[in-house]
């Protein structure tokens, strides 16, 4: 639900003693590279998830075509970088993707990175330029060790694989 097209209505119940509000709209996520794309210097928290659209490749020319790819966003981050001021949270959870896009690392201001329940078996090194990671969360992966030079990251305080 859009929720901030929704509070004056809300506003409205002369009844409310208590509201409780979950929605993620308002908190400046966005859930596909289109929403992302609006404003990009509002953007937060960037989450393409599961079976996201963003992740499933058309590219004919592309190994992975017709299945999870990360060419499409590869390219939106390098078009978009520079307008990713805000951006501290990505999160790639249950995309199943066997390898990350080639311009992650130019997100050196991402705070955390979910990339849980995924196919990688492995971590390039472009991580160890993501000085202010502190949450990577690697779970559910192939790896099988975890990646080098990770303990060069020292705001990392929550580590799981
Ligand atoms: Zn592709």
């Amino acid at each position: 639900m859009m929720l901030r097209r929704q509070v004056r209505e809300i506003g409205r119940i002369q009844s409310m003693r208590r509201l409780s509000c979950k929605s993620p709209a308002g908190r400046d996520q966005a859930f596909s590279l289109a929403e992302a794309s609006k404003d990009p210097s509002r953007v937060r928290e960037l989450r393409l998830e599961d079976s996201s659209p963003d992740l499933q490749c058309r590219n004919v020319f592309c190994e992975f075509a017709g299945g999870s790819c990360v060419c499409k966003l590869s390219k939106w981050i390098e078009q978009t970088h520079g307008r990713l001021s805000a951006l501290r949270v990505m999160s790639l959870r249950d995309a199943r993707l066997g390898k990350l896009p080639p311009s992650i690392w130019m997100l050196e201001q991402l705070e955390e990175l979910d990339l849980r329940g995924n196919d990688l078996k492995e971590i390039p090194p472009g991580i160890l330029g993501m000085r202010k990671l502190r949450v990577l969360k690697l779970d559910d992966n192939a790896f099988e060790a975890p990646p080098d030079g990770i303990s060069e990251l020292q705001n990392l305080s929550e580590f799981t694989i």
